[in-house]
């Protein structure tokens, strides 16, 4: 006993140091903790307007104590026809009965149980800036009550037929960039980009009985008939409503896939074809970040619309070839990996996950038709963009703003993006090229990560390469086809 005392003794030193560590891995876990954002919402459907209460557990992000919060109420851009999110020549297909205003009206904003002063700002209104009482350190509990007003549109926002669509609509925190400012983009009229800092959300919802919701972390109807969703360290919640969803379930990889339609037949399609694509890309890229996945048909200006843990498909989809169908739920499931686990700036750099989601889905056709489905698909979209002498020498890398229209946007990111990342995949070897493709996911899952880091997970080589094509540098060339020897 004497001797197991002495022994102790002697490495007492180094217990407390071990202890010390512990306690430091302990802090550093607990001050990197998301935000933790509740939401009571209830939908008046006569009105077509949301009634919100919204507590915020702020958690500063950064290291510098900060002056003020910085909020994006997106729902405000819809308030004229001159700052809705709107494409040029798509005003008809967004506003099938003519422009209808949206926006959001603000009752009340606490700070720790305070009454706090706000001001509202941006060329489309959508930013919120809340004053704070002292310089937050830390954490603080922010409590919004506001009513949002939805037009009558198609797109992420909006209510149309007897479908609703609730992307945007609730206050997001502002991403604070690397230099200590926060993000202050606006709703792009191109694109479809992540503006929030990574939280974890819980949402209440009550809904008129005829109504089903759909959504990310979609939990069993409460007995009082409310809606519940949980979602966990995600850039936003996109949830969507309509009187016709039929519901179909599946499973992928320990996946729960669940698919909303207004048939029986499509709502099974959907999920089987979600299901597919999930197995397809954790095959591929490493498993699916979240417990489940969720698809849903609504009412949209473009074919598809990813969201965290949730894939919006055009409902007029459904109803046309569904090759086309499969194709795009190929496209908004691969961003489950790029854009909506490895958080990328989709305002600035659109190409780090959209180029890689549209290459992920010939990946998607070869992996589940063969060579040939790749090559037909290669064909089809990404060598008339290759041999188009309109891009010869544009960057890629361009920021959404750069754009006036989705045309030259898709030709531009998705398509000659499509060509980099084949270019790529011959250039490394298929062996090389996974590897640094599920390297980067591994890596960066679930955080935000900047194009510095995909191009370094591509090796010097590789992102040599990468930023020839980025930069508008590199030449096209279809001579070496195939990387399946390697
Ligand atoms: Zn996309």
């Amino acid at each position: 006993m004497a001797k197991l005392w002495a022994f102790l003794w002697r490495i007492k030193t180094l217990v407390g140091v071990a202890l010390a560590l512990l306690l430091a891995g302990f802090f550093l876990t607990f001050a990197k903790r998301p935000m933790e954002i509740g939401i009571d919402a209830a939908y008046d459907e006569g009105g077509h307007r949301l009634a919100v209460t919204q507590t915020v557990l702020y958690r500063n992000p950064g290291q510098k104590p900060l002056g003020f919060l910085l909020f994006h109420i997106q729902a405000n851009a819809y308030q004229s026809a001159k700052t809705a999110p709107v494409q040029k020549g798509k005003e008809k297909m967004s506003y099938p009965s003519g422009f209808s205003p949206g926006g959001l009206t603000l009752d009340q904003v606490l700070v720790n149980g305070e009454e706090a002063a706000y001001s509202i700002f941006g060329e489309q209104g959508s930013l919120l800036q809340i004053e704070l009482f002292e310089p937050l350190k830390e954490e603080a509990e922010i409590r919004l009550s506001y009513t949002v007003q939805l037009p009558n549109a198609r797109g992420r926002l909006g209510w149309f037929g007897d479908g609703v669509r609730l992307g945007g609509a609730f206050a997001v925190p502002a991403r604070l960039m690397e230099d200590g400012s926060f993000d202050q983009s606006g709703l792009p009229a191109v694109g479809d980009p992540n503006l929030g800092e990574i939280a974890d959300y819980e949402l209440t919802l009550r809904l008129p009985t005829s109504f089903v919701a759909a959504g990310p972390g979609l939990e069993e109807p409460a007995d009082d008939g409310s809606w519940r969703f949980r979602l966990r360290d995600a850039p936003e919640l996109f949830i969507t409503l309509s009187k016709n969803y039929c519901v179909a379930a599946s499973r992928a990889n320990g996946v729960r896939v669940r698919a909303f339609a207004p048939t029986e037949e499509g709502a099974a399609l959907l999920a089987a074809q979600g299901a597919r694509a999930v197995e397809v890309y954790s095959e591929l890229f490493g498993p699916y970040p979240r417990e489940d996945y969720i698809l849903a048909t609504g009412d949209l200006s473009s074919l598809g619309m990813e969201a965290p843990g949730f894939s919006l498909i055009d409902a007029r989809l459904l109803r046309g070839q569904s090759a086309l169908l499969e194709y795009v739920v190929a496209h908004e499931t691969a961003h489950q990996w790029w854009g909506m686990a490895v958080i990328s700036d989709q305002v600035r750099h659109a190409w780090q996950d959209e180029a890689l989601a549209e290459y992920s889905a010939l990946l998607y056709m070869e992996a589940t038709k063969g060579e040939g489905g790749f090559v037909n698909h290669y064909n089809a979209l990404v060598r008339p963009a290759a041999e188009d002498s309109a891009l010869k020498g544009l960057p890629i890398d361009l920021p959404l703003s750069s754009f006036e229209s989705e045309e030259l946007y898709s030709r531009l990111v998705y398509r000659l993006g499509c060509a980099m990342w084949h270019d790529l995949r011959v250039e490394m070897g298929n062996a090389g090229f996974f590897r640094a493709l599920s390297g980067y996911y591994r890596q960066h899952k679930l955080q935000w990560a900047e194009p510095i880091d995909l191009l370094g997970a591509l090796g010097p080589r590789g992102a040599r390469r990468a930023k020839d094509w980025l930069s508008g540098e590199a030449q096209p060339s279809h001579s070496s086809m195939a990387p399946w020897g390697n």
